[in-house]
Parts: C-alpha cells; structure tokens; sequence
C-alpha cells in the first residue's frame, strides 16, 4: 500500500522502475510456467532484486500459493520487500507486486516495527467499518476512499518461521487487508464502485501513455 499525498505519504513520488510497461525481467518471469514458474520467480527475486510490478500485470491477478517450509530464504526476501517498500515510501507491499506469487507481505507504518507476515489468514474483523484514503504503489498517483473493518485480527508466521497473532486497529489494520488482498490478486480499485474503479483506471491508461 501506497503512502498517501498528505496523510501518509513521507515525501516524493514512488518509484517505478517499471514506469507502465512490464521490464524485461518481470516479462520473463511472467513467462514462466506453473509450479516451475514459482520457484524460479522466487529464485529470481532472491538473487536478482525486486522491481514492483503495476497494474496491467496478470500476476497482481492471480491468488498466490502458501509458503511450505518458511525456509531460511525468506528472511533475505522479507528483507529485500522491506528495502523495497522503504524505496518505494509506502506503508506495505505483498509478494505478488514484486512477481513473487507467495503468500508474503511486510507493511512498516510510522512509529512502528517493519512487519512480516507469512501465509497470514485473518481471524477476526470488526463489525465496524471506515472510510479512508489509499493507494498502491502498483498503481502509483492513484487514490480513493475504501471502506474497510476498523479493527482486525491476523494470524501469520514471521521470516523465522515463528507463528504470532496480532491484534491491528487504525491504519496498521487497513495496511494489512490492503496487502492480504493482494494476496488473493485484488487490488484497492476493486473495492470501489465500478463508475469510481472505471475513472482510476482511464486515468491510470491516459498517465501511462503520457
Ligand atoms: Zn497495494
């Protein structure tokens, strides 16, 4: 999840290296098949960085695959997400935005621990609902007002290995369901009214033809 321009945002615009069009080394990963594809993406984000892929990209579509074992890789990929969340300056991102199709995100908010969570499931949401603006950095400069449970609670594995439950209210539990629908290939759009989600993204072609 995207910092917003005047509540979350640090300063500056994310960064894309991607800028629109799908880079070489996201296109071949994408090209890879099934299973085999999974472990080599994972193979190619553990040794070769990550870039952050936006929207356009099938694989922010697709529901990504439990983590079996957390083996001791994934406190280097835990980390590398963390590093590219920081450069990005948002406030969350899943494994799926980097073409990792694993069931992995870290969220790091203001005056907060980085987190990691790992095949997270969510055990309990609050019946009461707020309205409050996101964004994504897979869909940089984009912003609308999602309606989402105030209060959560997450069950996850760290990058250890080590299981946790935690209980998140505010903006910590609205990042987490942001980055656990990424999880299930649903982006913040989705969550809107269709003629809302239809303006995103005839904005989000015009910016990208620019
Ligand atoms: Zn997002």
């Amino acid at each position: 999840m995207r910092r917003q321009a005047q509540r979350m945002e640090r300063s500056g615009t994310p960064q894309s290296p991607v800028s629109g069009t799908e880079c070489r080394k996201c296109a071949r990963i994408r090209r890879l098949p099934c299973r085999a594809g999974l472990f080599l993406r994972a193979f190619f984000v553990y040794y070769l960085g990550m870039d952050i892929i936006t929207l356009g990209n099938e694989l922010l579509r697709q529901k990504a695959e439990p983590v079996r074992p957390i083996g001791a890789e994934y406190r280097k990929i835990a980390e590398d997400m963390i590093a590219a969340l920081h450069e990005g300056k948002g406030v969350g991102l899943a494994g799926p935005q980097v073409g990792l199709m694993k069931r992995i995100f870290v969220v790091h908010i203001d005056r907060d621990v980085p987190r990691v969570f790992i095949n997270p499931t969510i055990t309990m949401t609050s019946q009461d609902q707020v309205k409050c603006e996101e964004g994504c950095l897979s869909i940089p400069g984009m912003y609308a007002d999602v309606v989402r449970p105030e209060s959560i609670q997450v069950q996850a594995w760290n990058e250890r290995g080590r299981p946790f439950t935690l209980d998140a209210e505010g903006i910590l539990a609205r990042v987490i369901l942001h980055e656990y629908d990424h999880l299930e290939g649903v982006l913040f759009i989705d969550r809107l009214s269709e003629p809302k989600r239809n303006k995103i993204i005839s904005k989000w072609e015009k910016r990208k033809k620019a």
